[in-house]
């Protein structure tokens, strides 16, 4: 009697989790109308005077203006990128060097909250991921760059490691100052100068990064950071100055990219797109899996390339889980993006927006079958539901294609050798996520799954020690951990 009751006790999800507005302050953040380019140590106006506005994604409001970079002045960055290699930073005791970077390291975790207001009032993340995950981990990739600094030679024995010359560097919009510090940090460790440019939706913590290498007295042209779009990235990837590039971003850009790097001695590294495949066996704990699936693709929008965007189920629970899946989803917070309380804040611009809109519509006329939460959304800004699909086949474009939103595909598998078939059946290979109670189903997947990074029973989870990157289309090197700073140099006898 009591258990049916129970089971026929049905929650207003909708009204039992209202939680009042807790928004982070904005007081203590300075952000000025205009920001320069970064060149030679010395903010610098473009050599155009052309500048672009940054807006709040959630707000649709301008924030500031932005200096757009010509060829002209990238070639000015290079310039002043050479200098301070060949006269200062490939000349320094690599520990004097360390001891640069652990001063920008310690700088960040003392401006860690203004970093994390401004990295979600300019991109779009919730508060909660900025402050836990974005900065911190920012902050950790250069203390633990700044430790290698003076212990390269001891990662090749007998052998002397060197520093390449200047990198450019080329970051997207999803973790704009955490992509700025897993390309940065390496570099500078091993004795390079950089010319790095952010997305041109989310300039703004790589320009505050400017100040705070400025502040750490790095010398004069060690760091150079350009703003501009797609224009200002080609003309550093065709700079004849330049010997690296290291590039974060779509398939698409890395492969034009590669096209025109080749037949040059530039050296490269690409970060490109992904399509994870999170698989839950019925004997995993289940609802520690449907948290970390809601992890894995709906918190953050979905802005990541290792997404657990599409979720494989046992059969035998798939009912159970996509049950949890929904009643979990109608509990997620969607909405202002310095709410403490946001789960999923704004996508980070109305192009991006439209183009997960674009992929529901494909998905329905597909044939898939299309959840949504029912939570409310704001009127203003850019902001999804979190969606789900279910009935999509193997061929569907939700299923093959890189959405970057929070738009789950669902499908179920019987026999272990049936999900690695499946999961493999892409041209991503950048991560995954195996949830079980079975020690040896983890080393079956994680050996057979094509993809760089393979969670088990958890998702989502950085260390600088480990490295990360992909297979296939999903590009070519790995960023972190020893893996990450050895693209960076050359080994001589
Ligand atoms: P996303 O789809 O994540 O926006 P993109 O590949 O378009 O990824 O952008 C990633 C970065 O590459 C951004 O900094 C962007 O300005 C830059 N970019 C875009 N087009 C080019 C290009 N042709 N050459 C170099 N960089 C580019």
């Amino acid at each position: 009697m009591a258990k049916k009751k129970l089971k026929d006790l049905k929650v207003n999800f909708n009204t039992s989790w209202e939680y009042a507005p807790a928004p982070e302050s904005k007081d203590h953040v300075k952000i000025n109308d205009r920001y320069d380019l970064f060149i030679n140590g010395k903010f610098t106006a473009p050599q155009s005077g052309k500048y672009f506005d940054t807006i709040n994604p959630a707000t649709e409001k301008k924030i500031a203006e932005i200096a757009d970079a010509s060829a002209e002045d990238v070639n000015m960055a290079v310039v002043a990128a050479r200098k301070a290699y060949d006269n200062v930073w490939s000349k320094l005791p690599a520990k004097e060097r360390g001891k640069y970077i652990y001063r920008i390291a310690r700088i960040i975790q003392e401006r860690a909250r203004e970093f994390a207001v401004i990295e979600s009032m300019d991109g779009g993340k919730p508060i909660r991921e900025s402050r836990d995950v974005d900065v911190p981990l920012a902050a950790a990739h250069f203390f633990y760059y700044a430790g290698w600094a003076d212990k390269l030679d001891y990662a090749a024995p007998g052998k002397k490691v060197r520093p390449l010359g200047v990198a450019g560097q080329i970051i997207p919009w999803n973790f704009p100052l955490l992509m700025a510090a897993w390309k940065i940090a390496p570099a500078i460790a091993a004795g390079n100068t950089v010319v790095l440019k952010p997305a041109e939706t989310t300039s703004l913590t790589a320009l505050k990064l400017a100040e705070v290498i400025r502040d750490s007295g790095l010398p004069d042209g060690v760091v150079n950071i350009v703003t501009g779009a797609g224009v200002t990235g080609a003309a550093i990837v065709n700079h004849p100055d330049i010997n690296k590039i290291a590039f974060t971003g779509s398939t698409e850009v890395g492969k034009i990219i590669q096209r025109s790097i080749a037949g040059t001695n530039k050296k490269y590294t690409l970060e490109l797109g992904g399509k994870a495949a999170n698989i839950i066996f019925e004997d995993a704990a289940i609802d520690q899996a449907v948290e970390g699936i809601v992890n894995g693709i709906f918190f953050n929008q979905g802005h990541v390339c290792c997404a657990g965007s599409r979720l494989f189920v046992q059969e035998s629970i798939a009912e159970t889980v996509i049950r949890k899946l929904k009643d979990r989803m109608e509990t997620l917070i969607v909405g202002d993006p310095l709410d403490k309380n946001t789960d999923i804040g704004a996508i980070n611009s109305k192009d991006q927006l439209n183009k997960i809109k674009q992929y529901i519509k494909i998905g329905m006329n597909e044939g898939g079958t299309c959840y949504q939460s029912s939570c409310a959304i704001p009127t203003k800004g850019y902001f999804h539901r979190p969606t789900l699909f279910t009935n999509v086949s193997q061929s569907s474009r939700v299923v093959q294609e890189e959405i970057f939103g929070p738009v789950l595909a669902v499908q179920t598998f019987r026999t272990v050798e049936e999900v690695i078939e499946k999961a493999n059946n892409i041209p991503y290979g950048l991560s995954g996520g195996v949830w079980t109670d079975k020690g040896s189903k983890i080393f079956k997947v994680t050996s057979q799954l094509r993809a760089g990074v393979v969670w088990a029973n958890t998702y989502n989870k950085f260390d600088p020690t480990s490295p990360f990157g992909g297979y296939k289309e999903s590009g070519v090197g790995r960023e972190g951990g020893l893996h990450g700073v050895m693209p960076y140099v050359k080994i001589e006898n």
